[in-house]
């Protein structure tokens, strides 16, 4: 299914939701700073939703499996986005600024700011997600380059799911 513009009016309107998946590679954006890619999808669902007060939302979720380079060692590791995240869908530019943080629930505290349209850029949306989800230094968990040699695994590891498993799953729908 290739979708690539949403009507955020009809969205959340009608509590729809909208999903799709694109091979990483198309995400300029994402990855002109990260290193060669493996050949992995991202998969996105979108819905909208509208509360008893008439505010709109859309609950976003994405994962993906973008390659980083370790800023220790300088080799490129896998670091798996699965990303939720819910926005407010406003109807100005001038609602994406207001400054509502003194009276806001604290739980909503930074709930972030869309601006409506019969035709938001899902892509550019998701791509953002991707994006704001990425570590600022990125850095392999146990980076072999300081670390000891590597210590037999515990057995209660092995109950883990590898990161091939979350590919699997990527892949599937
Ligand atoms: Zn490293």
């Amino acid at each position: 299914m290739d979708i690539q513009y949403v009507d955020t009016y009809e969205l959340t309107r009608a509590g729809q939701e909208v999903h799709g998946q694109a091979p990483i590679d198309q995400f300029e954006r994402l990855i002109e700073d990260l290193p060669e890619q493996a050949d992995t999808m991202v998969s996105w669902t979108v819905k909208g939703e509208m509360d008893s007060f008439g505010q709109r939302f859309l609950r976003v979720h994405v994962k993906a499996a973008p390659m980083l380079e370790c800023q220790r060692c300088m080799k490129p590791f896998e670091w798996p986005v699965d990303s939720h995240n819910r926005l407010e869908v406003v109807n100005s530019e001038a609602a994406l600024n207001v400054d509502d943080a003194a009276d806001a629930d604290p739980d909503d505290a930074i709930i972030e700011r869309i601006l409506g349209s019969q035709r938001l850029d899902v892509l550019a949306l998701v791509e953002d997600e991707i994006i704001l989800s990425l570590p600022y230094v990125p850095k392999h968990d146990v980076c072999t380059l300081l670390s000891e040699p590597l210590e037999e695994e515990p057995d209660g590891d092995l109950a883990r799911p590898s990161p091939f498993a979350v590919l699997g799953q990527l892949k599937k729908d």
